[in-house]
């Protein structure tokens, strides 16, 4: 985005920011050949006060994203009255936090490993499975979040035999100094590979603010979008 419609960016209203997302995402979503109502929008609030997911909320919004256990923690239970509205946690999470992140989290996009799968897999999870993505790691760095492409299947498999996990497909975050759409198709490939042990696993969490038109057209089915929608973070980390 250039620096001119940041500028433009930061004079709108949150509610102006939402519906010109939302425009984009219909514009995108029609030359896919594919309808808005298929895409699900999450607004990541992290870095942002309680008070504007409040206001994020009577302008509709119902699925809002975290990426830090603390701070996700703190806001839906400062936010509990809203009770249909969904908190997505879309950040690394440490096993130790697993228990903690499943009793306010609605999905958690970033399961991407071993350990986090049998943190997550609790006896009393069975009987209300969580919604999960297994987050991909697009670059060779192996500090980044998500599993490398190689060691998927056996992870899939790991997630399918957890009764207390509900798979729903992928999600992962594009490199830098990659095109999106290239990654966002490899991505697409990693999907077809989860769909061939899970037929049910069919969605895929991809696309932020920057990126968001190119992951619709490679079949995005869950945006993760922050600050096109909330303007820019006040810290940022
Ligand atoms: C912060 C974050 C986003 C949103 O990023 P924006 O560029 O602000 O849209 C999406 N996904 C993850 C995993 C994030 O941490």
């Amino acid at each position: 985005m250039t620096s001119e419609n940041e500028q433009t960016l930061g004079q709108l209203s949150l509610a102006e920011r939402l519906a010109s997302v939302r425009a984009g995402i219909g514009d995108a979503a029609a030359s896919a050949g594919r309808t808005a109502d298929e895409i699900t929008t999450i607004v990541v609030t992290k870095f942002h006060p309680a008070s504007l997911v409040h206001e994020l909320y009577d302008l509709g919004v119902r699925d809002v994203g975290e990426n830090r256990h603390q701070e996700a923690s703190a806001k839906s239970a400062e936010l509990a009255s809203l009770a249909d509205l969904s908190w997505h946690f879309v950040g690394q999470l440490q096993s130790k936090k697993a228990r903690q992140a499943r009793q306010y989290a609605s999905v958690i996009h970033s399961v991407d490993r071993s350990a986090l799968v049998t943190a997550l897999d609790t006896a009393e999870a069975a009987e209300t499975p969580m919604p999960c993505f297994v987050q991909i790691n697009l670059t060779d760095d192996e500090a980044r979040g998500g599993v490398q492409p190689s060691a998927l299947e056996p992870l899939v498999e790991q997630v399918l035999g957890a009764a207390g996990l509900d798979l729903w497909g992928v999600m992962a975050v594009a490199p830098l100094g990659e095109q999106p759409r290239a990654a966002f198709a490899r991505l697409r490939g990693y999907s077809e590979r989860v769909r061939a042990l899970a037929p049910a696993a069919t969605r895929i969490s991809a696309g932020m603010s920057h990126d968001y038109r190119e992951a619709i057209l490679e079949g995005a089915t869950h945006l993760r979008i922050g600050t096109a929608i909330t303007g820019n973070r006040p810290t940022d980390g």
